[in-house]
């Protein structure tokens, strides 16, 4: 479904952008409960308006270790993610972050990994990736640790995203 400008423009303003302290800090470990399920709601909103692939709770001011994202379109929450195994197998691609104006840089990243955490309903998930959605789910889990694409990408890569940086507006504007 296509996304209202006001429904974007609401979803960009929300979304933490680089430079913000908070996008530094350690989340700490969620517990779930109704506020869970509220910001969990408001999350997915917010993604869905900046029609990202992926949030975590930091990217909207809040140290809690929750995620949401979609892979195959098909909508994903995770409670105290952990990642329990990688493999050792790396690749390296472009990867783009709402808290960067949604630019994107090479990163490389584990080519499987296997994450475990908790639904919404308290029960215990397990998630077995490649690819794709083996990366969204550790650059997410990342931002629990203050943790972003810059920090992982080449020296250049870094200059790089800098300068396109300072050279975008925030696509919500
Ligand atoms: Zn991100």
């Amino acid at each position: 479904m296509p996304v209202e400008d006001s429904e974007r423009a609401a979803a960009w303003a929300q979304i933490r952008q680089f430079g913000d302290p908070v996008l530094k800090e350690k989340s700490h470990q969620a517990q779930v409960d109704e506020d869970l399920r509220a910001l969990v709601d408001r999350m997915i909103r917010i993604m869905d308006g900046a029609e990202g692939v992926g949030l975590a709770a930091p990217q909207i001011g809040v140290l809690r270790r929750v995620i949401v994202f979609r892979l195959d379109k098909e909508l994903n929450v995770l409670v105290n993610p952990e990642i329990t195994w990688r493999s050792e197998e790396t690749v390296r691609d472009d990867e783009g972050c709402l808290s960067l104006a949604s630019l994107a840089t090479q990163v490389e990243r584990a080519e499987k990994v296997r994450v475990e955490g908790e639904d919404l309903d308290g029960k215990h998930r397990v998630y077995e990736l490649k690819g794709l959605k083996a990366r969204i789910l550790q650059h997410e889990i990342d931002h629990l640790e203050g943790m972003m694409i810059i920090d992982r990408a080449s020296r250049e890569g870094r200059k790089d995203l800098l300068a396109r940086l300072s050279r975008t507006k925030q696509p919500g504007e």
